[in-house]
């Protein structure tokens, strides 16, 4: 190799490999549920966010079928174009009946993945600002708010994960027109429900937006599975709400619930909307019966069933020099610390047929990194037993 530019990258792999860091895709051979064939080995995975185990439910799938021979294949273009179907529609029409709650006069726009959906938010409302904005995301928010509100080229301020007196000292400082206050409902690499009834309040008192991505919270939190807001019983026109549709809902997808005006406003103008080509239709058409599940009763039941799991994971006892991480939700992660240990625990769980992923920095803070245990409606009673078992052997101790 003479070019000195695959040279360099070559070494910087290099250094990923040093540090513990390199990431390896493995290849899953069988349908998306927790009994997994992975490169041929038969696992017992706690790695999805299939929250409801709804990715394989037979009457999903059968839909997606269904929408493929109604729609075809493709959406042929953007939506802007030819590229909103019928089936967006109605998937925007029942997601607004469901938010009509939570925020008033409030339109869903569908968008092909939740990264895009907060690229797209986040630069509509810079967009709207005329240069007189400021951004305020909690320090443990995903990398997709994180990019979006990079992508705005606005000032932003970080305050302390829920910190909502942290938050309260920067927004009183801050002169801008518009204030964003941007914020994971459920976090994802630490389990924890955001403080929302109080950062509502403090972005009513301060005239602020509050943008909530409850990628994993839509279809798990709430009585009817509409997430955060039903969670804690919220309604404002201040609110915005990012849900993503490939996790609980287990197609794939995202959508933004909003103010109409705030809906319309991206049709006009968030490029990451307007640029890009339509989701399949046949996706809209299987989640309008993913959805129907999620707020019915099969969805109470498999939620129900997710609380118990739940119980069991966290009450059962973990090797002693591991953390658990405080977290009522199916996400349930154990902190190690190095690289190099989480990754020979992961390991060794799967030497005893358990896979579950090793998260290292930069997803998580350096020396923080973690198993991250997600629990799902498919998983048994037993299945969370034969991860506990495991959890006790030898080597862990
Ligand atoms: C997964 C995730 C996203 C991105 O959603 P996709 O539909 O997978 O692109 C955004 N925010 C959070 C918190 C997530 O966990």
């Amino acid at each position: 190799m003479s070019f000195p530019p695959l040279e360099a990258l070559n070494l910087q792999l290099n250094a990923l490999d040093a540090q513990g860091l390199r990431r390896v895709r493995r290849h899953v051979e069988s349908v998306c549920q927790p009994h997994l064939v992975v490169d041929g080995e038969a696992l017992l995975a706690f790695n999805s966010n299939d929250y409801l185990g709804l990715a394989a439910h037979p009457l999903v799938v059968e839909a997606l079928r269904e929408g493929a021979s109604l729609y075809g294949a493709g959406s042929g273009t953007s939506h802007l174009i030819s590229g909103h179907s019928q089936a967006h529609q109605r998937l925007e029409e029942w997601l607004s009946i469901m938010f009509s709650s939570f925020v008033p006069s409030v339109r869903v726009l569908s968008v092909s993945t939740g990264y895009m959906a907060n690229l797209g938010v986040l630069t509509a409302l810079a967009d709207s600002s005329k240069g007189d904005i400021t951004f305020f995301s909690d320090a443990l928010n995903h990398a997709s708010l994180i990019d979006g509100i990079r992508l705005t080229r606005e000032p932003f301020q970080v305050y302390r994960h829920a910190d909502v007196a942290d938050l309260s000292l920067r927004l009183s400082s801050c002169q801008s027109g518009t204030k964003v206050v941007v914020t994971d409902g459920v976090f994802s690499m630490d389990g924890d429900i955001a403080p929302l009834t109080d950062l509502l309040s403090l972005c009513e008192q301060h005239g602020a937006w509050l943008l909530v991505d409850d990628a994993h919270g839509f279809g798990v939190l709430g009585n009817s599975g509409a997430g955060a807001l039903e969670h804690f019983n919220l309604r404002s026109a201040q609110l915005i709400y990012m849900g993503t549709l490939g996790k609980a809902a287990g197609v794939s997808g995202a959508f933004i619930a909003a103010h109409e005006h705030v809906i319309e406003w991206m049709v006009q103008r968030s490029r990451p909307y307007i640029y890009t080509t339509a989701s399949a239709p046949a996706l809209a058409h299987a989640l309008l019966t993913s959805l129907r599940l999620i707020s019915g009763e099969e969805g109470r039941r498999r939620r129900a069933h997710l609380q118990t799991l739940i119980e069991q994971l966290s009450t059962a006892p973990i090797p002693a020099n591991w953390q658990r991480m405080v977290s009522s939700t199916a996400i349930q992660p154990l902190v190690i610390g190095s690289n190099q240990a989480v990754l020979q625990a992961s390991a060794d769980l799967k030497a005893q047929g358990i896979w579950i992923s090793a998260i290292r920095a930069p997803t998580v803070p350096v020396n923080s990194a973690r198993l991250r245990i997600t629990l799902s409606a498919s998983h048994s009673t037993q299945d969370v037993h034969r991860l506990v078992q495991a959890m006790s052997a030898e080597s862990f101790l």
